[in-house]
């Protein structure tokens, strides 16, 4: 298992990087935590005559708080994510996604933009994008951009990225600490990928019924999908069990995930249900520990 040859660079300032791109487009990969790159090169799937080792850019390893806003330098490690304390104050379902990563050593390299921009449907990052509609700031020789999350994931592993595009940096939204959140992540063993995962934040008005509701699944579907088409009209009602229930069966009947050689359509859309009523269940409780 080794890659076919390629010329390595490692410029040392984002400018020197994006110009890098920008000389050899379809023949440069970013080189971040090689978590993904590396193993798809050794085995030959994919191919790129230049690496582009973007480890020594710590301009985009920053995490900057705001009372409203993250901002994550798309460098930050996985790792990092798991365990700042000021990530786990100011956005906990960040934190708690970040934490079932893979293993230990996968998420002491792997970080924020690989993840991003590696754009698998069933990881954990992109969900949580997803779900709170982050904003991606993409660095290019020509201008910087910003895009939605929900615009950034278009299929499969396939982004709204540009070959001369890099992922500097991503800004969630903070939570309320009012803000109940729940995430089910299901797969085969620890570590794996989720088959199916669900995500979800849950705001309480003053008498207890829900105020807003937004809630987020991976796996079902090319990409991580919003769901808050659907949940908003749940909005209104206390959220007991049976309300879950609901809304998990309406989120179930919705979706329309594809047979694989190992698991049945079928499953997911049950998977994807029952998720749903779990994470929605842990969020309304948080809400109600923390709502004033
Ligand atoms: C055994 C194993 C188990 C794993 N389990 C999980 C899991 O359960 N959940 C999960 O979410 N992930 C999992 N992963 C993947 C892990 O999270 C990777 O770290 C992540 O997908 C890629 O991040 P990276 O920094 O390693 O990126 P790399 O592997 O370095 O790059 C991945 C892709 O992104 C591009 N890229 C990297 N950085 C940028 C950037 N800043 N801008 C634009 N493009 C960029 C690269 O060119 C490449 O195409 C697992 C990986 C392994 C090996």
């Amino acid at each position: 298992m080794k890659p076919a040859p390629f010329d390595y660079h490692r410029p040392q300032t984002v400018p020197d990087a994006l110009v890098l791109l920008n000389r050899f487009g379809d023949e440069a990969k970013l080189l971040a935590g090689g978590q993904s790159l590396v193993p798809m090169l050794n085995l030959r799937v994919a191919r790129s005559p230049h690496l582009i080792d973007i480890n020594d850019l710590s301009e985009i390893e920053a995490i900057g708080i705001s009372p409203d806003t993250i901002e994550i330098g798309s460098l930050a490690r996985h790792h990092r994510l798991a365990t700042d304390p000021r990530i786990a104050e100011a956005c906990p379902i960040l934190s708690a996604a970040a934490a079932t990563i893979g293993h230990y050593a996968i998420r002491q390299r792997g970080t924020l933009g690989g993840s991003l921009s590696h754009a698998d449907p069933a990881a954990q990052l992109p969900l949580i994008a997803t779900l709170l509609n982050a904003s991606i700031r993409i660095g290019n020789h020509a201008g910087d951009r910003d895009v939605a999350a929900r615009d950034f994931f278009v299929s499969s592993l396939i982004t709204a990225l540009d070959p001369s595009d890099m992922v500097t940096a991503v800004r969630f939204p903070t939570l309320a600490p009012s803000c109940g959140w729940g995430l089910e992540i299901f797969s085969q063993r620890h570590g794996d990928f989720a088959i199916v995962s669900a995500a979800a934040t849950l705001q309480l008005a003053a008498d207890g019924t829900v105020a807003r509701v937004a809630l987020a699944l991976g796996g079902v579907a090319t990409t991580p999908i919003s769901m808050d088409a659907i949940t908003a009209g749940f909005a209104g009602h206390l959220p007991e069990a049976a309300w879950c229930a609901d809304v998990g069966a309406a989120v179930g009947a919705s979706i329309t995930p594809e047979d694989d050689s190992r698991i049945p359509a079928t499953y997911r859309k049950e998977l994807a249900g029952t998720l749903t009523a779990r994470a929605l269940m842990t969020a309304a409780q948080r809400a109600r520990r923390t709502s004033p």
